[in-house]
């Protein structure tokens, strides 16, 4: 039985980082299923199908040419690690997960990544949906403000614009249709540890983390 460490929360929570760091600590595998979202948002826009043509994005995401290899994102051998964390593809890819018969596209894929020595998954539906059996679970979460901030940062370093108020807009929005479509709503999966990190440092995320799952 390959060991699965599910992450999920809401837009910015800090998972990402997070569950990346536990899983070096750990020498497990990650996956970051949002970047599959990501993907196939970036994939429609560019092959120019609609956000709205269900079939057709369940299409592309069942033969998403991407691979993940040392930290980067290939689509098509093309590097868009940059590019899939753009505000503008995460609303997108916001938009396009609420359409089930491409979240139901996408499952193999995710379910793929569960290899020995173990995984460490972070995402919306991890816990609820694709690792229903997973080993620890996870519901890492923060304020509005808190998470704005931290988009913020990290939209800067990569040398994005941003400003805070469309920012916590943004956020609020996603949260708000993430958490009412009606597959896969983001909620803490039965039995999740809910870990607030409005004021926690990284580090003590991590630790809280790796603790609950030697435990
Ligand atoms: O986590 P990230 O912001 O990269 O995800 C982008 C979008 O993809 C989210 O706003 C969410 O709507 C969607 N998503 C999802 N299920 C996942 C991961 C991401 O619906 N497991």
């Amino acid at each position: 039985h390959i060991p699965v460490i599910t992450i999920d929360g809401p837009t910015a929570s800090g998972k990402g980082t997070v569950a990346h760091r536990v899983a070096k600590h750990l020498g497990f595998h990650y996956l970051d299923s949002g970047a599959l979202y990501r993907l196939t948002a970036l994939s429609a826009k560019r092959k120019g199908v609609d956000l709205e043509d269900e079939e057709q994005l369940a299409l592309l995401a069942s033969f998403l040419p991407c691979r993940f290899s040392r930290g980067h994102v290939l689509l098509d051998d093309e590097d868009v690690t940059d590019l899939v964390r753009a505000e503008e593809v995460g609303v997108a890819a916001s938009k396009i997960a609420v359409l089930p018969a491409l979240r139901e596209a996408l499952v193999n894929l995710q379910v793929s990544f569960r290899q020995l020595p173990g995984l460490v998954a972070d995402g919306r539906d991890m816990g609820t949906v694709i690792f229903p059996d997973a080993t620890q679970k996870i519901y890492l979460t923060a304020s509005v403000e808190a998470r704005a901030q931290r988009r913020y940062k990290q939209l800067i370093e990569k040398g994005f614009s941003a400003n805070m108020e469309d920012l916590v807009k943004d956020l609020t929005e996603r949260d708000a249709r993430d958490s009412a479509r009606a597959t896969a709503p983001l909620k803490p999966a039965p039995g999740a540890y809910i870990l607030d990190t409005s004021d926690m440092s990284v580090e003590l995320a991590v630790q809280t983390v790796l603790d609950l799952y030697a435990k």
